[in-house]
């Protein structure tokens, strides 16, 4: 708490630990109350710390939830964290792709719905809809800029590698119509050169595209929300993506 007010984070989060799938149902219920005692005290020590700090912008502490594929087990961590003067709430964990959706929803029925949702860790394109469907409001991820180290850029159609050979003489932009500094002003067939010559700017120009496709997706997915087309928004795209 005390390294993440002297950096001036704009949000925090509790200190928690992140068990695996593999760990016993024992473990998980130790670790749970490690990580519950774990947000009392960086609420006391947040709280201390923000009285010191007068006239400076308010920093937001997040709570974890952890449980992993245990339904009572994070339920509980929500109604324990829930009833603590938290700003947000992350949910984290190590997820099975198969029940994101579900974990998700059992911590959105739980915590209080007047503060943000965050889960912790995802990015690809169906994850994203499984887990705003589900209630979350807010992700995080490195995955657009892993895979851009690796030379994969998305775009509506899919996700590419430019590492081909087809790429050399493509003068087109990573993605037709995108509004980011690397499409506006560099070809595939230059940051192609740049990844073969293995010029660190090509995962940077990449990553650049990708971060910008992602947060274009979960805005137009909040307009098809505010439309009431949610759902056939959904499908388009992801029929789109992965066809
Ligand atoms: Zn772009």
């Amino acid at each position: 708490m005390q390294v993440q007010h002297q950096i001036g984070a704009d949000i925090m989060f509790a200190f928690d630990e992140l068990t695996t799938l593999q760990n016993s149902r024992g473990y998980q219920e130790e670790s749970l109350e490690r990580t519950r005692l774990w947000a009392l005290r960086c609420i006391d020590e947040h709280f201390r710390l923000t009285t010191e700090r007068v006239g400076k912008p308010y920093q937001a502490l997040f709570g974890v939830i952890q449980g992993a594929q245990y339904e009572d087990l994070r339920r509980k961590a929500c109604r324990d964290l829930g009833a603590m003067d938290f700003d947000g709430y992350g949910i984290g964990g190590a997820l099975e792709k198969e029940n994101l959706g579900t974990i998700v929803r059992w911590c959105n029925e739980e915590l209080p719905e007047n503060k943000p949702r965050h889960l912790l860790g995802i990015s690809e394109p169906d994850d994203i809809f499984t887990a705003i469907e589900n209630g979350a409001d807010t992700f995080d991820c490195v995955s657009p800029t892993r895979v851009a180290r690796n030379s994969a850029f998305y775009t509506p159609a899919g996700r590419f590698n430019l590492s081909g050979a087809k790429y050399k003489r493509d003068f087109g932009p990573l993605q037709d119509g995108c509004d980011c500094y690397a499409c506006a002003n560099y070809s595939r067939a230059y940051i192609h050169h740049l990844f073969k010559a293995k010029e660190m700017l090509s995962a940077t120009l990449i990553s650049i595209h990708n971060e910008r496709f992602v947060v274009k997706m979960v805005d137009d997915t909040r307009l098809a929300i505010e439309a009431g087309t949610f759902f056939e928004f959904k499908a388009e795209t992801l029929a789109q993506y992965y066809r």
